[in-house]
């Protein structure tokens, strides 16, 4: 691996209102890229211009969608430091996507290093504004031109920044979702558990008829029996029935979330009784006709958490919480957000600070 080189932008943006920046529609000045071939493995990386990228028509990402990505945010804590959430798992798990989709390994600490280093040149796009972020993309693509069904030969790996609002400019509160079950996102033995484009260009559609129905995201139920819940959106999903807390087993067709992992750790740590297992649509609708489904949210580096105000299941309405947002909810989103704002205490040692 050679060293990092870095070209300044000569043309800098004028940056955007941080009252009205939404989710990635922006994009800083920079972007950190680096390329693979079969002689010279990963090779070349550099920061430069953030812009167009050059790209085959027979580039093997645009046909067969060999592509895998991450998703993580930079904050600026109260005392002025940069600070990212648990990198070290994201980076992590770009390489077992990766490993999932055939694309070689990349060095972790040199991605990290790297990204590091964008962030502080670009350091100025982090946006003011107490729930404003960072967001982070890293993403690999197949460059090789072939039209042939195969692993590419050639790769591009590229971070992208981009200032984001909050997802609750209103504050948190409760979405309503739909149980999809016409249409599934995985199942055993697919790729369900990486993070590539394929499992959301799959989802849309099913996205789009919620949307249409007034609901706001649509709960995934495994893709064999359309019985067990998966994930919700984009999230990795909690219920709280009677008292203890139950998340659906990484089954090798839900993506392992940061956000779930550091869930169940902060749960723990407050003896909270959490299980990961299957659970049924069934069982949550006789929890519920029981009054005992207390809670359900989803979990993600987006939202951190999004409580679950209604879910629609046929012909079923199941009101959760009251419509409203859950005691357990709303203190595991204060004290995520708070750890990752340098504003509380970080007991796990999650917080990487950037130099
Ligand atoms: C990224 C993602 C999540 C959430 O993961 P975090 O690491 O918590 O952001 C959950 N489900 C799917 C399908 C995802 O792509």
């Amino acid at each position: 691996m050679d060293t990092l080189h870095i070209e300044l932008s000569q043309n800098l943006k004028e940056k955007p209102d941080v009252n009205n920046l939404g989710f990635g529609k922006f994009f800083s000045d920079h972007m950190l890229t680096m390329d693979y071939s079969l002689d010279a493995g990963w090779h070349d990386l550099k920061i430069i211009p953030y812009g167009p990228i050059s790209l085959d028509p027979s580039a093997m990402v645009l046909h067969y969608g060999q592509e895998v990505f991450e998703g993580m945010k930079a904050y600026r804590t109260s005392s002025g430091e940069i600070v990212l959430f648990r990198p070290d798992m994201n980076l992590k798990r770009l390489n077992k996507s990766c490993e999932r989709l055939s694309i070689p390994q990349v060095d972790e600490s040199i991605l990290l290093q790297g990204l590091s280093k964008l962030i502080r040149i670009d350091e100025s796009w982090i946006p003011s504004g107490e729930e404003n972020a960072l967001y982070i993309r890293p993403f690999i693509i197949a460059t090789e031109p072939c039209l042939g069904v195969r692993a590419s030969h050639t790769y591009k790996l590229i971070v992208i920044l981009s200032p984001v609002g909050s997802y609750y400019p209103e504050g948190i509160h409760p979405v309503s979702i739909y149980v999809e079950q016409r249409y599934v996102r995985a199942f055993r033995g697919g790729t369900g558990a990486a993070k590539t484009s394929s499992n959301y260009a799959a989802s849309i559609k099913a996205q789009e008829e919620a949307k249409t129905s007034g609901y706001s995201q649509v709960l995934w139920l495994d893709g064999v029996e359309s019985k067990y819940v998966e994930e919700v959106g984009s999230m990795n999903v909690f219920f709280k029935v009677n008292g203890e807390v139950i998340t659906p087993a990484l089954s090798g067709s839900i993506l392992a979330g940061v956000t779930r992992d550091s869930v169940i750790a902060l749960l723990q740590s407050w003896g909270v009784h959490v299980t990961e297992r299957k659970i049924s649509m069934e069982e949550l609708a006789e929890a519920h006709r029981q009054g005992l489904l207390e809670e359900a949210f989803g979990t993600g580096t987006a939202a951190v958490i999004s409580p679950i105000g209604s879910m629609r299941w046929g012909e079923a309405e199941m009101t959760i919480a009251g419509g409203h947002t859950g005691e357990l909810a709303r203190k595991l989103f204060d004290t995520i957000t708070g750890i990752q704002r340098g504003q509380q205490e970080d007991p796990f040692g999650w917080i990487y600070s950037i130099r």
